[in-house]
This record gives structure tokens, sequence and C-alpha cells, in this order.
């Protein structure tokens, strides 16, 4: 039986409209369903994918494990985990696959796997380096995959192939997965059209951010679904530009420092202009991220909480 069901209505071009709870079809192998947790980083929300149109399917990002109870009436009266069941339908699921294991993409993976038996295939959990703790609270301690995917493996169903493709940097354990069936790139948030992503050390790197930009941008995937925002129709144009704006934003710290060594907390509002107040703390770890690819080059240095250009 075919577990897509009815046509469904076509997706609106405005996010703001996007119901939670329910699958809309993407492409023919590809639905989402949207979780109730917008914030200023989620922006409306996670967006899970089931792909696969009928036999097996996987489920890309279950998202927070968020059980419908109070406080979640826009999940059309059910959980986000039972509005992943409801799409899989008569479908049988054979893998929960996550780009990386933050709070608001993997904590779903073990109640779904519960309530399906299916296997947790993906990204590693979080290295922990043995030069100190890399976990911080946004992380997802819960998370324990069946099977590691490595860059280039791949996971198979009816109709559809999915390939992972190692992107850290937002992460240390980021993956992408391509669909070879129609070229699309799940890209987590690795890659969004909505906004720059969030590289915050000490497992954020933004020099493996770049590295992994540069990747995606060396590919010819025809279209981006990131787990947060619309899809990315004209992927290639919009990485080109997130190089270009990191390359800036370096610069930009650059200069700061000329005019004066100080710490990322004055050097913050000179480089954001007009930020919401809400993401300051973020903006200041992403400068903290290129600081500290810098100082790995040599080109700035540290003493305490002040950062120098080296004479
Ligand atoms: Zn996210």
């Amino acid at each position: 039986m075919d577990s897509t069901g009815p046509a469904l209505p076509p997706i609106s071009p405005d996010p703001a409209d996007w119901p939670t709870g329910l699958a809309e079809q993407v492409e023919p192998l590809v639905r989402r369903v949207l979780a109730p947790n917008p914030s200023p980083y989620t922006f409306n929300g996670t967006q899970t994918y089931v792909v696969g149109s009928q036999g097996d399917v996987a489920v890309i990002d279950p998202g927070p494990n968020d059980t419908g109870a109070a406080g979640h009436a826009d999940t059309n009266g059910v959980g986000h985990v039972d509005a992943i069941l409801r799409a899989i339908g008569d479908a049988k699921l054979v893998a929960i696959v996550c780009t990386h294991t933050h709070r608001d993409h993997s904590p779903a993976a073990a109640p779904l796997a519960l309530r399906t038996g299916a296997p947790i295939i993906g990204c590693a959990p979080l290295v922990l380096a043995d030069d100190g703790p890399r976990a911080d609270a946004a992380f997802d301690p819960t998370y324990t995959p069946d099977r590691v995917l490595r860059d280039g493996e791949t996971l198979a169903g009816s109709g559809w192939t999915l390939q992972a493709v190692a992107t850290p940097g937002h992460t240390s354990n980021h993956l992408c997965y391509s669909l070879r069936e129609s070229g699309a790139l799940f890209t987590g948030d690795h890659v969004m059209g909505w906004s720059t992503s969030v590289v915050s050390p000490p497992d954020g790197d933004m020099a493996d951010y770049m590295a992994s930009l540069q990747k995606l941008y060396d590919r010819d995937d025809s279209v981006y679904y990131p787990a947060h925002g619309p899809a990315v129709t004209n992927p290639r144009q919009l990485v080109r530009g997130m190089l270009g704006h990191r390359r800036q934003r370096e610069r930009q710290i650059l200069r700061v420092l000329e005019g004066a060594p100080q710490a990322i907390e004055a050097m913050v509002p000179q480089m954001y202009k007009g930020l919401d107040p809400r993401l300051n703390g973020a903006a200041g770890r992403s400068v903290l991220a290129h600081l500290i690819d810098l100082e790995r080059q040599g080109r700035v240095a540290r003493s305490g909480e002040t950062w120098t250009i080296p004479t």
C-alpha cells in the first residue's frame, strides 16, 4: 500500500504558515514533519524528513522528544514522535538517521526506536576529546547509534539510497545525507537558508566548518533540505556566499583588533550591529571560533581574555 496517502496541498512559501505535526510532500521521495519547537536558534522548528514513498522508509533528524504534553497544543493534538509515526503509516521504518546530536535533532531517536524496533544509524555519538570535555548544554547525551556511518557510506531502502557526507564544523560529528535518486542533500544545521550556522567551540570548529562548506561547494547537489527553514534551491550560490561571509568576518575581526587589543565581549557590538540581543551569546561563540582558527594560523594571540595582533 502507498503510505503517502492522498495528494497534499502545496507547501506555503511563507514559513509562518507551515503546520506542525503534519506530513508535507516536498518531492516524490521526501516528506517533512515540522516539530513545534520554534526559537531564535531553530527558526520555526526542526524539520524531520521521511525518505521513501512506500515499502520501507527512513527518518532524518527525528527532533526533540516531544511527547505532546501540555504546552504543545499546536501539534494538531499529538506529540512530534506520534506525528512522525502517523507520517510513516503502514510503511516499515528501517533507519532512524541523525545529522548531529544537538537537542533539537536527536532526542526523539530513542523513543522512535523503542516504538518501531528500527535501528539508529548515522552520525557518531559525540567524541570526548582528551583535551577537555567537548559537550555543552546543547548536546543530547541520550544518543546511542546502532551503526555509525562514515563519509561516503550508504544506506538503502526501496527506491532510495542515502549517502553520508561528513561535514564537521557546526559540531564535530555532523553528517549531511545525499539522496542519490533525486540529487537532494539533507544539510542538517551545516547549511540553512534562513541563517548562518552557529559554530561554538570547543566542539564547533571554524576551520572544519569552512572546509565543509568548500566540500559542499565542490559538489553538484540540486537542492538542500535543511533541518530549519525553507529548501535551498540555489545551493552553490548560497554556499559561496557563506564562504565569503566568513572570510569577511575574519577580516573584520583583524580590523577590530588592529584598532585595539580587546576581549570578545567588546568586539561583538562593533561587529554585529542590530543583532537580536538573544543571539549575543551565539555571536560571541562564533567570534571565538574565528579567533581560535586565526590563533592556530599565528595571526592573532591571546593573553587572558584579551586578543591582539602579534607584532
Ligand atoms: Zn538544529
